[in-house]
């Protein structure tokens, strides 16, 4: 009998519950957590994991990121690994660089493998030139053997595209975009160095649709500096009008002593943690009302949406670039910091630009560190899958997968698995850990205590809180 899913959906907004939870945790788009990654050679590593995927004729699906690291201006909230620089030759000379990435992996298989994901983030992908986004298709394609149906889904700037760019890509085949928005008010842009009129997104959104991008998201962040409930009211307002597929809704983390350019914002500027929550609370609700579905983490979507359907069915996935429907996939990623994962092999790619050259100038792989993961790693990976994917781990057929004894391999989590129990944010049964409605805001919380090398790590501040 297949499990009913139908509950998964559920979810209720505690705001007592969050404010007591908050904290620092990470998101789990990969355990162990890139940050648990060991410096030093794992290419060797790598290259196996690859040419095992091949002799194993592994049916397995793979996905293909690409970095791409450029931006032209910086947005003061930004986290992410970029360079700023107005130099579009400067991407010329990266291309150069991924062709011979592209060309070092190519070598390792026989034929060339198929893909069916493409994602190109960044950065700023469209910050290439037309000539260079169809220059890096053209190179992909030739490695790549990309499935007809392949989901293909690129990060947008609206700021920065081309004439034409989107003509482009649709004739490349992306059929997904996501397109970064975080907050339509003209303070808050200012404040953060993003100006972005919404009629710019609109007309993006539109030409979009009309090309056939059957899937858009769109990025939005709450706690940024001039934010207020009211500017976060009039923001979903106008994003409802576009109805996107997708929304993201991310958490605004002021780290101003981790990265440069939040040391931009003015902390007077910064809303409060009660604001903060309310913002929250107003968004959570706003968009449940509106018809989108909570799928985890950060992420909605609308009922008739991919994300949602593979939810309701118990198929829903969870990768680098968040929620996925493609089932548990290989992923080969190129470009500067960019982290692959094959079988059981992590490996992450030089963070600095300088690095990632100078190990492709030795024709070496560019990775500077990674990790194979053990049986312990795998186990734990397979828990936390289950609790943000499912919201439920069913204990009788993961010990048969997984050959253990439940209640023996985890008792330090099940004991703390009472306290949340107390509190309301799980059910604990001899058959199932149970996340309830209440508790699918906490989710990461909860998966939090599966991770043993969480347990073992010294310090959390450099993991973004929760809410
Ligand atoms: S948020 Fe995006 S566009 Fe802005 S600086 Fe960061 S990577 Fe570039």
């Amino acid at each position: 009998m297949p499990h009913q899913h139908s509950h998964l959906a559920d979810v209720e907004f505690d705001p007592e519950l969050i404010a007591r939870y908050d904290g620092s945790g990470p998101r789990y788009t990969s355990y162990p957590t890139a940050d648990r990654f060991i410096e030093g050679p794992i290419a060797a590593q790598y290259v196996t994991a690859l040419h095992q995927r091949q002799d194993a004729r592994s049916s397995a699906a793979l996905s293909l990121y690409v970095h791409l690291p450029f931006c032209d201006t910086v947005c003061y909230y930004c986290a992410c690994n970029k360079i700023a620089t107005k130099d579009r030759g400067r991407a010329d000379v990266y291309l150069n660089y991924l062709e011979r990435e592209i060309a070092l992996v190519r070598a390792e298989f026989a034929v060339a493998l198929a893909v069916t994901q493409l994602h190109l983030g960044g950065g700023t992908p469209t910050f290439l030139t037309n000539a260079q986004l169809s220059r890096h298709m053209q190179m992909l394609k030739q490695a790549f053997a990309f499935t007809l149906d392949a989901e293909c889904s690129i990060e947008v700037d609206p700021r920065r595209l081309n004439d034409g760019a989107l003509e482009l890509l649709a004739d490349h085949g992306f059929n997904r975009m996501s397109i970064g928005v975080q907050d339509l008010d003209p303070a808050v842009q200012k404040a953060v160095n993003r100006l972005q009129p919404a009629e710019l997104t609109q007309a993006v959104i539109q030409k979009g649709r009309a090309l056939g991008f059957r899937s858009i998201n769109l990025d939005l962040i709450y706690g940024l500096p001039k934010q207020s409930v009211s500017t976060m009211q009039a923001t979903l307002s106008t994003v409802l009008t576009w109805r996107p597929e997708r929304i993201a809704l991310y958490s605004y983390a002021h780290l101003p002593e981790r990265f440069m350019p939040q040391r931009r914002i003015e902390s007077a500027d910064m809303p409060s943690a009660t604001e903060k929550l309310a913002m929250l609370k107003l968004a959570v609700t706003t968009l449940l009302a509106a018809g989108y579905v909570y799928i985890g983490m950060d992420h909605f979507a609308l009922p008739e949406d991919d994300l949602a359907i593979a939810l309701e069915q118990g198929t829903l996935q969870r990768n680098f670039h968040g929620y996925s429907t493609q089932a548990d996939c290989d992923l080969i990623a190129l470009g500067v910091s960019a982290i692959s994962r094959i079988g059981d092999t992590y490996a992450q790619n030089h963070r600095d630009l300088i690095d990632y050259y100078n190990t492709l100038d030795q024709q070496q792989l560019p990775l500077a560190k990674g990790l194979v993961m053990t049986r312990d790693d795998e186990i734990r990976r397979a828990a936390i899958h289950d609790l943000l994917c499912q919201s439920m781990l069913k204990i009788a057929s993961f010990e048969q997968v997984w050959a253990i004894d439940f209640a023996t391999y985890f008792a330090p989590e099940l004991v703390q698995m009472q306290t949340l129990e107390h509190d309301g944010l799980v059910e604990l049964t001899d058959d199932s850990i149970d996340i309830t409605p209440r508790g699918r805001f906490l989710a990461r919380i909860i998966a939090m205590r599966f991770d043993r090398h969480l347990r073992e790590a010294k310090s959390l501040a450099k993991f973004s809180r929760v809410i």
